[in-house]
């Protein structure tokens, strides 16, 4: 007797439903990736105490007749892909036709839908997989899916669903990059009847950016647009004055499907790379055509990450597009800062449970408009200065140093603090620089030859590499055990931190292994030499020096961040400060 047996459909599709529905936000993705390949304008998805009581998805898209109403919720059921080959051309999100199935079998799913081509409307009620309705209903083009009782016969998956602001949170950001993704779609969504996200579905993606993340964002956004043989980039970027705690901002979309991909991400990264600190992260929206043949669709259970093929050109083409853009628009951070649309968000979520308990039947009433007031008029008219433009009109004037550490500089435009410390690590960061990419090394003899003892297995790394030191303008020899001595440098290495500097530029050589692109070694050498030889916070320094360090700030290629992306210098604008002390009144 066979000990083997295959499963019955309800069965598999419950297995299906732990990959797919993992959460409140995955259920909402799934319906309303389908009301997108369903060619929707208008999306409204109304979530109850975040859709742990109720999730229901609302569409104006093409609907189903009644005979397709109920050949969805089989497995395998789609009206997206038929042969094999179109698995290598997939444009909708959908195409395994798994999820209404999965999520019907672990749930309570009302559909109501009505296409053009029927008679009339089809509702179908449908729970843990057993279809409990059939009947006609009223004819209003597109679809409409409530799903309740989520995980109501699998306890070990309701145990996983967190509290409702976590789902809620989860939702909130799904629906914001649906949207982004297709901005010239219409969403919405609420919960407990309140709107959380709104967009207008007007095609314009800065436009759609600001509907979400509101003027103070959508104001410092640069636009990018460049392509490759094989891609197409658009998008827009922040100014690093406005940076986050988290990458949950980096928001890629290839051919419209929002993705996380961890090439992509560092790409964005890395272009950010010494405009702002490691722990900070950019608002990045990016927008990536290509070929559907150079990517995989089908690698994730809910398609959340793809394969690129062309994976370096993708890398090169995002790294330097952002990184031009930054160099080009850098702006000195406005010292006086808007409240923030996803402040006032963040905050509404947190709070929005305990207003509905103490005030459920009022709540019901009042529909929260999130959107941020239109910019003042003078907002609109005042265009960003860029610093190159502002600096090349401009000379800064010292008038003092607060607190050991701010130059405080001034001129026609505004009254300027500058992190000294920050500032001089910058200008030592550059020269530093240029002066590793040079190919023509001017070296210099030691008068007293350095000698630096390792450890033996630092000692065989660095023997390793010697070239690289050779490369670099040293002169350096084998020493008797475990020991190198140093006769000769570059003669750009700072005199007196000579020793101190050969140390740092060893130790950066064996933690490197010797695995390094040169571009990267060069910039963390010039990093921590500038770090190392730049005056520090708190060290009093005459306003002679101030002024030349300020005209030689000026002289960067980019005078607005240290190497490590903190910024070298803030503005108060003479504007603002007549506004803050009132002698301007709008
Ligand atoms: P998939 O999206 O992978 O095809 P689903 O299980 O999500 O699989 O959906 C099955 C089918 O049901 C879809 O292929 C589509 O034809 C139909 N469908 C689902 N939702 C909608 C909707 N909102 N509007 C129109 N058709 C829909
Ligand atoms: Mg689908």
């Amino acid at each position: 007797m066979s000990k083997i047996k295959v499963m019955n459909e309800n069965l598999a599709n419950k297995i299906a439903a732990g990959e797919v529905v993992e959460k409140i936000s995955s259920v909402v993705k799934e319906l309303v990736e389908n009301s997108i390949d369903a060619k929707a304008q208008n999306i409204v998805v109304s979530l109850t105490e975040g859709g742990l009581k109720k999730i229901e998805v609302l569409d104006d898209g093409v609907g189903m007749d009644k005979e397709d109403a109920i050949l969805a919720f089989s497995r395998h059921a789609t009206s997206k892909i038929t042969h094999d080959d179109d698995l290598f051309f997939i444009d909708t999100l959908g195409f395994r036709g798994e999820a209404l199935p999965s999520i019907a079998s672990v749930s309570l799913v009302t559909l109501k839908t009505y296409s053009n081509n029927s008679d009339c409307g089809t509702l179908i009620e449908i729970k843990g997989g057993q279809i409990l309705k059939e009947e006609k209903t009223d004819s209003r083009v597109g679809t409409c899916i409530s799903v309740s009782e989520l995980f109501y016969n699998t306890p070990a998956r309701l145990k996983y669903l967190k509290n409702e602001s976590y789902e809620l949170a989860n939702c909130v950001s799904l629906i914001e990059r649906l949207a982004l993704s297709h901005d010239n779609i219409s969403f919405v969504l609420t919960n407990n009847e309140r709107v959380l996200v709104k967009t207008s579905g007007s095609g314009n993606l800065h436009k759609c950016i600001h509907e979400i993340y509101g003027l103070n964002v959508s104001s410092k956004m640069l636009e990018i647009k460049n392509s490759n043989d094989d891609f197409d980039l658009y998008g827009y970027i922040c100014k690093p004055e406005i940076l986050k705690s988290n990458r949950n901002h980096f928001i890629t979309m290839v051919n419209d499907r929002v993705i996380k991909n961890n090439d992509l991400n560092k790409a964005i990264n890395d272009a950010y790379y010494t405009y702002k600190p490691d722990t900070k992260y950019p608002i990045v929206v990016l927008k990536i055509n290509t070929d559907p043949t150079l990517i995989d669709v089908n690698i994730h259970p809910t398609k959340q990450d793809i394969k690129i093929s062309k994976s370096k050109e993708i890398y090169e083409l995002i790294y330097n597009t952002i990184k031009d853009a930054l160099y080009k628009s850098l702006l000195i951070p406005d010292a006086v800062k808007k409240p923030e649309y996803n402040e006032i968000k963040d905050q509404y979520v947190e709070n929005f449970i305990k207003e509905q308990e103490e005030d459920f039947s009022t709540s019901k009433q009042v529909v929260m408009d999130l959107s941020y007031p239109e910019p003042l008029e003078e907002e609109k008219k005042e265009e960003p200065i860029v610093i190159n433009e502002e600096l090349k009109r401009l000379v800064l004037y010292p008038v003092g140093i607060a607190h050991g550490t701010y130059i405080i500089a001034q001129n026609e435009e505004g009254i300027y603090m500058v992190d000294q410390h920050a500032a001089q690590e910058r200008i030592n960061y550059e020269r530093f620089l240029k002066c590793l990419k040079n190919k023509e090394i001017t070296t210099t003899s030691l008068l007293f030859p350095i000698t630096i003892e390792l450890s033996s297995s630092e000692f065989l790394s660095l023997k390793n590499y010697l070239d690289i030191l050779f490369k670099m303008g040293f002169k350096v020899e084998e020493f008797g055990l475990n020991t190198f001595i140093f006769k000769e440098h570059p003669t750009w290495l700072k005199t007196g931190y000579e020793e101190e500097s050969i140390h740092k530029i060893v130790d950066l050589i064996i933690k490197n292994k010797g695995e390094f692109d040169p571009v990267k070694f060069n910039e963390s050498i010039a990093i921590t030499l500038a770090c190392k030889m730049s005056i520090k916070a708190n060290m009093r320094i005459s306003n002679e020096a101030a002024e030349e360090l300020l005209q030689e700030l000026v002289l960067c290629d980019n005078p607005y961040n240290c190497p490590h992306g903190r910024p070298t210098i803030i503005k108060f604008s003479t504007y603002d400060i007549e506004r803050m002390f009132k002698r301007v009144m709008n």
